[in-house]
């Protein structure tokens, strides 16, 4: 069997000219970054008009640990929409370079559904993450800096939240001391690196409608407290002209092109935890002028991911989805349904059942948002036929159609029945709502996702929680949506908790401002925002063979 890299390898590319033209684009509208990568320009985005085609939204049931294929998904309908005759555009996020060293695998697809080329994708790629670190760290040496000529703004070294990030997994560098050997260099003071997708920089490019407003977001990052407790922003620094013009290529959404030559736009990649999880709202803008349907992904389950893209990306951007796609697995559900992962091998339509009522659950979430729903069975080769008839059995309990897809295996053609299923819905009309309204208090905000999406029977605030949030209130950012950072393996805080769990309480540890990007991040349990290596890490055995090429990284 082939690997996702040979296979990706053995594309034949068209030049990315070409796959511009298709979408409308001249030459002189993209930007090329060698013979299979451009960036839209921002002149051809801001006189982008006329009707804008439909969203629809690929999200997933609890996930096991190794992903449940909604990339490949989204990509393998995409391919499937453009097969049936429609003009669709894949809309997903950038890989970040530091998981690929450690264990995760590409971000580009699988099989036969894959974005290329995928090791750019999955390495460098047009530089996005890189202007993003660069940004991020430029305001953090301005503060370093400010306090070193004398602190005029009187500004509070314990309370300076501004981190430093860099794009790879390094743990010794979580929690570090800045300013060491004297005065030539500093004051020092405790500080930290994450992992550059954690940076607020990366959801601010991810929600930005164009430079102007990239600028006036940058400008809104509160970074710390002065000693009387005012918060001070990039722009008491004038840290944001910088920043601006550090990130104005990167602001530009990047075009490749999957396996079979449709269009796709990869852009921007921030956490799906303590961030939003989305690719740019300019990418999915762009590509909504462009094309009649475009496919686009949410990170981790549709608890958070898809709660995260409704709540916030939708909210703040004025999208609205025309459908969602649910992903499912076979393994996933036996998984939910108590199944362990070393016997997912064995047949077991009992355990796909009581799975379901995971799958169940985010059904009826996602119809609360007024959206209709279709499942696609990502089919697995070890998937029995009794375990795909449980699937389909509960789906139609549900009058939801379940389809099974196997475009990991075929491409687009695996999954035509999908594309006709979801043409079918999104042309029956959406009536999507958020799920609370802007001038809800924060903290009921915080506790109506919980309630309603995660369903807890209660939430709590760990002390001086209610404080803070009535403070940003009275300081005008009670307008908010809310961010719940907290595992993606259940509905609960407890990951070992799957299936459909009820009743459990949600404890709010930490809420932090992200006053740019515009949204409260409510921490629920242990989020990591510098991941580690694992013992052995994928960086041991990735290297060029005798042509040159990557071995090993996926
Ligand atoms: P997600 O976006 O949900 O994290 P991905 O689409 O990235 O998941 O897929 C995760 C991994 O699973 C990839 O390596 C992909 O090749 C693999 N995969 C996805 N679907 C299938 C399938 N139907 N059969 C086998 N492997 C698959
Ligand atoms: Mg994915």
């Amino acid at each position: 069997m082939q690997t996702d890299l040979q296979i990706a390898r053995a594309a034949s590319k068209r030049p990315i000219a070409d796959v511009a033209k298709r979408l409308g684009l001249t030459y002189d509208q993209i930007l090329p970054y060698g013979h299979d990568k451009a960036k839209i320009t921002h002149e051809a985005l801001a006189g982008l008009s006329g009707p804008e085609g439909r969203l629809i939204l690929v999200t997933a049931i609890n996930p096991t640990p190794a992903g449940e294929g909604k990339t490949t998904t989204t990509v393998g309908l995409g391919d499937a929409l453009n097969r049936i005759g429609q003009r669709a555009t894949i809309c997903i996020r950038e890989a970040s370079l530091g998981p690929n060293f450690g264990m995760k695998g590409g971000a580009a697809g699988g099989g036969r559904a894959q974005i290329v080329p995928m090791e750019d994708m999955n390495l460098h790629f047009t530089g996005d993450f890189h202007a993003i670190t660069s940004a991020h760290n430029l305001l953090a040496a301005m503060i370093d800096n400010h306090i070193h000529w004398g602190n005029a703004l009187d500004l509070d070294t314990r309370r300076i939240s501004w981190r430093r990030v860099m794009d790879m997994n390094d743990r010794a560098l979580r929690d570090v001391v800045v300013g060491l050997g004297g005065p030539a260099n500093g004051f020092s003071r405790q500080s930290g690196f994450d992992i550059t997708v954690a940076s607020e920089v990366m959801a601010i490019l991810c929600l930005a409608r164009d430079l102007a407003d990239l600028q006036d977001r940058l400008g809104r990052i509160v970074i710390g407290e002065t000693r009387d407790r005012r918060p001070v922003t990039a722009r008491d620094l004038k840290a944001d002209g910088a920043m601006t013009v550090l990130l104005k290529d990167a602001l530009q959404p990047n075009l490749v092109q999957t396996l079979e030559n449709n269009p796709a736009l990869v852009h921007g990649g921030p956490f799906a935890n303590i961030a939003h999880g989305c690719n740019s709202v300019i990418a999915t803008r762009a590509a909504l002028r462009l094309s009649d349907y475009v496919v686009t992904e949410a990170g981790f389950g549709a608890d958070l991911g898809a709660e995260k893209f409704l709540n916030i990306k939708c909210r703040l951007a004025g999208l609205a989805p025309a459908a969602v796609v649910l992903v499912a697995t076979i393994r996933a559900l036996k998984m939910n349904g108590g199944v362990a992962k070393a016997d997912l091998g064995t047949e077991d339509a009992g355990a796909v059942r009581e799975g379901c009522a995971n799958l169940g659950r985010h059904i009826e979430n996602i119809r609360s948002f007024g959206l209709p729903v279709v499942v696609a069975l990502n089919h697995f080769d070890g998937d029995t036929e009794a375990e795909i008839a449980a699937l389909q059995d509960y789906c139609a309990g549900q009058g939801v159609q379940a389809i099974l897809a196997r475009h990991w295996a075929e491409g687009g053609a695996g999954a035509e029945d999908l594309a006709r299923a979801v043409v079918d819905l999104a042309e029956g009309g959406a009536q999507f709502a958020t799920l609370y309204p802007d001038d809800l208090p924060l903290w009921d905000k915080i506790e109506t996702v919980c309630t309603r999406i995660h369903r807890a029977g209660g939430v709590e605030a760990a002390p001086g929680i209610r404080e803070q949030l009535a403070a940003w209130e009275a300081a005008g950012h009670g307008r908010m949506p809310v961010c719940i950072a907290k595992t993606q393996y259940s509905f609960s805080t407890d990951p070992s908790l799957r299936g459909a769990p009820t009743g459990h309480v949600i404890g709010v540890r930490e809420v932090r401002l992200n006053a740019g990007a515009g949204f409260v991040v409510a921490i629920c349990g242990q989020i990591m925002t510098m991941p580690g290596l694992p013992r052995h890490p994928a960086a041991e055995v990735i290297g060029l063979d005798d042509k040159g090429q990557v071995e090993g990284l996926f």
